[in-house]
C-alpha cells in the first residue's frame, strides 16, 4: 500500500489475489518466494501517461490523460482494452491491468495482460470531437503498440465507432496495415462474434456452473445491470438458452419489464440512438423506469452484474440473498467489492468471478489476431463454437484448481490461482526480468 498510494481499486484486485494465492505460494516456497514472483506481479512492467490535447466544436482546446500500463507479457504480447470514461486514473487502469494479465492466462491464447484509456467522456460529444480526441490520443500510443508487442482493444466508453478512428490514425502514422487493434469493424480486420463475446461468454461460463451444481438456466429470472456491450449480449444470450431477463440499468436508473427485456430495443436505444435506458420505459408500456440505485432489490435468480467495478456492494448482496438469487457471474470487471463477494460465497451463492467469467471479451480478440496474422475471416459460427470451446476449458481449470487446493466450489480461489500458474512458470523459466 506505502510503495502505490491513493490506489484502492488497485489495492482491491491485488488484495483479492493475494489472499487466493497464498495456500499455493505456501505450499511452493522455494520456487515461488525465491524467485520474487509475487513481488513481480503486482509490478508493472511499464506506464506510460501522456496528454491528450484535442479542438472541441466550439474551437475550444480540451486536454485530458491518457494512459497504458502494460503489466505482464510473460505469455505473450501485452493485450487489453482502452477505458474512456471520467473515472478513469492510473489506479483503475491498474486493477484493470492487473486482472487481464490472470484472465488472459486463462483463456489459453498466448496473450500477456495490458490496459489503457482516458478520463475522456464520449458521452455528449459529437462524432467529430469523439475522432479528434482519438487521433489525438493514437498520436502517442502508436509508438508504444504493435501486433507483436501491445494490442489494444475496447472497453467501456470505446466501442466499434473509437476503434475505428483509433485504427485509421494507427495506421497513417505507422504506414502498417496490421491486426494493432482488436473490435475492428468487420471490413477492416474485424471478427464476427466479437462484438457479442463477452455477453455471450459470460452466459456460457454460467451455463457450465450452473450444470456443475445440478441447475439450469432455462426458465430461470435474471437482472442484468449496465446496458452497454457485455449486457446487451448477456440479455440476449441468456434469453436464446430460456431465461427470462427482466431488468437492465445505466448510472441514473434502472428499468424492470415484468415480460421480460426486449433486446431490440434496447439496442436500437443504445447503439443506434445513443440515448438513455430511461428511454426504453418511453417505448415499452409494460417496463417501469426507477431513478438511482437498487437493481438488487429486483426479485431473481439470477444476477450478472454487466456495468462497473464496486457497483454491487454489502447491502446488495443481502438484498439478492434474500430475494432468493442463487448464483451470479460478473460480466464487468470487479463489480462486486469484497465484502459483498465474501457475503455472497458464505450464504451459498454460487459466484463466478470476471476474470474467468468475461474472459470470452479478449479470447475472441485472441481469434481476431489469429485470423488478421492468416489474412483470413472465420464465420460467425466457427467464431462462436471456439468461444463456447473456450469457455467451457475456463470452467474447467477453474473447478480443478480449486478442487487441488481443497476449496471446491470457491471459483474466486480457482480464477486467480490457474491464472497465476502458468504465468508464474513462464516468468520462472525466462529468468529475472
Ligand atoms: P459500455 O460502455 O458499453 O457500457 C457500460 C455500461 O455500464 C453502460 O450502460 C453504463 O451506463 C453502465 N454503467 C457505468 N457505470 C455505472 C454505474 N456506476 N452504475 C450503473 N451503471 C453504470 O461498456 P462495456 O459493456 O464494454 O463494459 C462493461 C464492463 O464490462 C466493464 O467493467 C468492462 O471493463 C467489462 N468488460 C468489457 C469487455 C468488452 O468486451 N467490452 C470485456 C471484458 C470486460 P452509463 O451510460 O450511464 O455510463
Amino acid at each position: 500500500v506505502a510503495a502505490n498510494p491513493n490506489e484502492p481499486e488497485f489495492h482491491q484486485a491485488v488484495k483479492e489475489v493475494l489472499e487466493s494465492l497464498k495456500v499455493v505460494v505456501d505450499a511452493n516456497e522455494e520456487v515461488y518466494r525465491k524467485n520474487g514472483i509475487l513481488e513481480r506481479l503486482v509490478e508493472p512492467e511499464r506506464i506510460i501517461s501522456f496528454r491528450v490535447p484535442w479542438v472541441d466544436d466550439k474551437g475550444n482546446v480540451q486536454v485530458n490523460k491518457g494512459y497504458r500500463v502494460q503489466f505482464n507479457n510473460s505469455i505473450g504480447a501485452y493485450k487489453g482494452g482502452l477505458r474512456f470514461h471520467p473515472t478513469v486514473n492510473q489506479s483503475i487502469l491498474k486493477f484493470l491491468g492487473f486482472e487481464q494479465v490472470l484472465k488472459n492466462s486463462l483463456t489459453g491464447l498466448p496473450m500477456g495482460g495490458g490496459k489503457g484509456g482516458s478520463n475522456f467522456d464520449p458521452k455528449g460529444k459529437s462524432d467529430r470531437e469523439v475522432m479528434a480526441f482519438c487521433q489525438s490520443f493514437m498520436s502517442e500510443l502508436y509508438k508504444h503498440i504493435g501486433k507483436d508487442t501491445d494490442v489494444p482493444a475496447g472497453d467501456i466508453g470505446v466501442g466499434a465507432r473509437e476503434i475505428g478512428y483509433l485504427f485509421g490514425q494507427y495506421k497513417r502514422l505507422s504506414t502498417l496495415f496490421e491486426g494493432v487493434l482488436t473490435g475492428k469493424g468487420i471490413p477492416f480486420g474485424g471478427s464476427l462474434a466479437r462484438t457479442e463475446a463477452t455477453g455471450y461468454g459470460l452466459v456460457y461460463i454460467l451455463d457450465e456452473m450452473l450444470k456443475a451444481n445440478n441447475k439450469e438456466l432455462k426458465g430461470k429470472t435474471v437482472v442484468v445491470t449496465g446496458s452497454g456491450n457485455v449486457a446487451i449480449y448477456a440479455i440476449q444470450k441468456a434469453q436464446q438458452l430460456g431465461a427470462k431477463v427482466v431488468a437492465l440499468c445505466d448510472s441514473n436508473g434502472y428499468i424492470y419489464d415484468e415480460n421480460g427485456i426486449q433486446v431490440d430495443i434496447v439496442k436500437d436505444i443504445k447503439e443506434v440512438k445513443r440515448q438513455r435506458i430511461s428511454e426504453y420505459a418511453n417505448r415499452v408500456p409494460s417496463a417501469k423506469y426507477t431513478q438511482g440505485k437498487g437493481i438488487w432489490n429486483i426479485k431473481c435468480d439470477i444476477y450478472l452484474p454487466c456495468a462497473t467495478q464496486n457497483e454491487l456492494d454489502l447491502d446488495g448482496a443481502k438484498a439478492l440473498v434474500e430475494g432468493g438469487c442463487f448464483a451470479v457471474a460478473e460480466g464487468a470487471n470487479m463489480p462486486t467489492t469484497l465484502e459483498a463477494t465474501k457475503y455472497l460465497q458464505d450464504n451459498g451463492v454460487l459466484f463466478m468471478p470476471g476474470k474467468a467469467s468475461n474472459a470470452g471479451g479478449v479470447s475472441v480478440s485472441g481469434l481476431e489476431q489469429s485470423q488478421n496474422a492468416m489474412r483470413l475471416s472465420w464465420t460467425f459460427e466457427e467464431v462462436d463454437e471456439k468461444l463456447k470451446g473456450i469457455m467451457k476449458d475456463i470452467f474447467k481449470k477453474v473447478d480443478d484448481a480449486a478442487k487441488r487446493y481443497n476449496q471446491a466450489g470457491n471459483y474466486v480461489a480457482g480464477a486467480n490461482i490457474a491464472g497465476f500458474e502458468k504465468v508464474a512458470n513462464a516468468m520462472i523459466a525466462q529468468g529475472i526480468v
